[in-house]
């Protein structure tokens, strides 16, 4: 496919804001996309150049870019800059100052999108001496080639900012509205916005079957090309594998036991919520895979667990969920998630860090057993056949410690109990609750004490003064709301002033400063990619933050490296958190 029309198609997505009008052009797009190249243009229309599972990160920085612009146009990099300054985007500035060399270059080759793929996909794989330069040539040759509306998107895929407004549903919906017209006929009406399928039920259904299948796959471009290449036979072919991860389940949260129970039903199961770091687990054989929350690959990274998960977990094949919580191996005292986030990252001295940090797993679900798909099974079906196949054996690898009952009295002391060895909470469970992975279903809750917490990312931030100078100090807050992130406060306090007290300025100065977009005077803004943990007392309305609300006496926790500009706390949970206070 050339790529000049994929940058048309990108360009209408962008300048509507609405779902449904999205949705259908990316749904015409996708008619006339090719088998060859579907799995490409799926992940090329949300800006990706690599499935949600494959931690991969082009990891090319505004200055690479800049270098990359100048290479191509023959501008120098001081102009480049200052027009960034004007545009604030370095797309459109691509796009402009492309414009100006259009003429000198008339016979440049036409790009497609496969050439753009392969090239953007060799940019991390360059790695060691040369490699910068390698990179500003890679960029710089498809830039040469592109006409300026190409050039806008090259650059912003490259720097994984698309700004196209792309969410999972439209690709979802639009798969359906593509391969399956015939069968469902989606009527779209362009001038009201609105679809009606011809056979609304048989729509539903292929919208779940989709997203199922996205479910156990994480992958909309393989999705997408079994459907393609087999039609509705796909989705009996897109099974749950051991070996190749599946979208965790995620849990709501409840007020209080009380109101746990009356959402999860009664009676429930109670367990501990331990504060770590998910794990999937997969065995298949010998080959045992772990992934985290956000569906990386983590498997080098812990060989005490694939020792522990030979050892003690009987059987063959399987897919466990869990979560690891470090400790002290001298005093046995469990760690803050955040000493432990460095053994995710973790490339060299595995064996030293498994020693110094080690973690103890505590399993609560299983989804997969020999082979069979356990996701519909009642979850007190798949707790026995985790008692079954597991010998626990402490600081190594446990059963989630849990009670079955309907009364809130024995709730309560159970929750009083988790708290006091230092857990976070407890969840509640549906016994007869489904896996849903992917979602935030109501078939377990968490409950945890009342100070909430929030999970922003930072956008602006201020150099300090006095004994904070150098350092990047009151970091500006935002919450999402769609793709777009809305202020929601200032947090300064429970960031330490030394490096060996916890997170400290100096940790989180290092982590943002190459983020900087703009500065003014003391001011700056960062570009929306650092997520932190912040608790607070309240949330008060304020027209101070664009959000339109504020976060009383704020409180940083830890960074979430775990999770992914999506998991940002939307605007709904707050208005929701904020009703809910009166
Ligand atoms: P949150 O991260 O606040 O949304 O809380 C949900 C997380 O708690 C899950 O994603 C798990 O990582 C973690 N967790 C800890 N203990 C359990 C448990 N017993 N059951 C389910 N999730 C748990």
């Amino acid at each position: 496919m050339r790529y000049s029309e994929l940058a048309s198609i990108y360009e209408a997505l962008e300048k509507t804001s609405k779902r449904l009008e999205k949705t259908f052009i990316i749904s015409k797009l996708f008619k006339k996309t090719k088998e060859e190249d579907i799995d490409k243009i799926v992940l090329l229309i949300q800006g990706k150049l690599f499935p949600l599972w494959n931690e991969t990160k082009l990891g090319v920085s505004d200055r690479l870019v800049i270098k990359a612009i100048s290479v191509a146009t023959g501008i120098s990099p001081a102009k480049i800059e200052e027009e960034w300054k004007k545009l604030g985007d370095l797309g459109l500035v691509a796009e402009k100052l492309v414009t100006k060399k259009s003429q000198a270059t008339l016979f440049s080759k036409e790009l497609t999108t496969e050439k753009v793929f392969n090239n953007l996909r060799k940019l991390p794989t360059l790695e060691g001496a040369g490699s910068v330069d390698q990179k500003i040539k890679i960029i710089a040759e498809l830039l040469s080639s592109a006409k300026p509306l190409e050039a806008r998107y090259v650059v912003r895929t490259v720097l994984e900012d698309l700004r196209v407004g792309v969410g999972s549903g439209s690709i979802r919906d639009a798969l359906v509205w593509a391969f399956f017209d015939k069968k469902v006929r989606v009527h779209y009406d362009e001038k009201e916005k609105t679809i009606s399928p011809d056979n609304r039920e048989e729509y539903n259904k292929l919208v779940d079957a989709v997203q199922h299948g996205f479910d156990l796959k994480a992958d909309y471009g393989e999705v997408a090309r079994m459907i393609l290449k087999k039609g509705e036979k796909a989705f009996g072919e897109l099974t749950l594998e051991s070996g190749s991860p599946i979208n965790v389940m995620l849990y709501q949260k409840a007020k209080d036991l009380k109101e746990a129970f009356e959402r999860v039903g009664k009676p429930c199961a109670l367990e501990y919520k331990y504060d770590g770091f998910r794990m999937q687990i997969h065995k298949k054989g010998n080959i045992i895979k772990i992934f985290t929350r956000r569906l990386d690959e983590v498997t080098k990274q812990f060989p005490e667990v694939i020792e522990y998960v030979k050892k003690f977990v009987n059987a063959k094949e399987f897919i466990l969920d869990s979560e690891a919580v470090g400790f002290n191996p001298k005093t046995g005292k469990y760690l803050p998630f955040q000493a432990m986030s460095q053994r995710i990252k973790r490339k060299y001295d595995i064996d030293k860090m498994a020693k110094d940090f080690p973690v103890e797993v505590n399993v609560f679900d299983i989804m997969s057993y020999h082979g069979k798909n356990l996701l519909k099974e009642p979850f007190n079906k798949r707790r026995k056949i985790l008692e079954k196949i597991i010998t626990p054996h402490k600081k190594k690898l446990v059963l989630a410690k849990q009670i079955i009952t309907d009364d809130l009295k024995k709730a309560q002391i159970f929750y009083k109990e988790a708290l006091k060895v230092g857990e976070e909470g407890v969840m509640a469970k549906n016994l007869e609750g489904i896996y849903k992975p992917g979602s935030r279903v109501g078939y377990g809750v968490k409950v945890k004490p009342v100070m909430e917490s929030l999970d922003l990312v930072i956008v602006g931030a201020e150099w300090g003064t006095g004994k904070r100078s150098g350092w990047l100090t009151s970091y500006v807050l935002a919450c999402r709301k769609g793709d777009k992130f809305l202020e929601i406060g200032k947090v300064g306090t429970g960031i330490k002033e030394l490096e060996e007290q916890g997170v400290s300025f100096k940790e989180l100065t290092m982590k943002l400063n190459p983020l900087i977009i703009s500065e003014e005077g003391k001011t700056v803004r960062i570009k929306p990619e650092i997520i932190i943990e912040v608790k607070y007392e309240e949330i008060q309305k304020s027209p101070t933050y664009d959000s339109g609300y504020a976060l009383r006496f704020p409180r940083f926790v830890r960074l979430r490296e775990d999770k992914a500009l999506s998991d940002v706390s939307d605007i709904s949970l707050v208005e929701d958190l904020y009703k809910g206070q009166k």
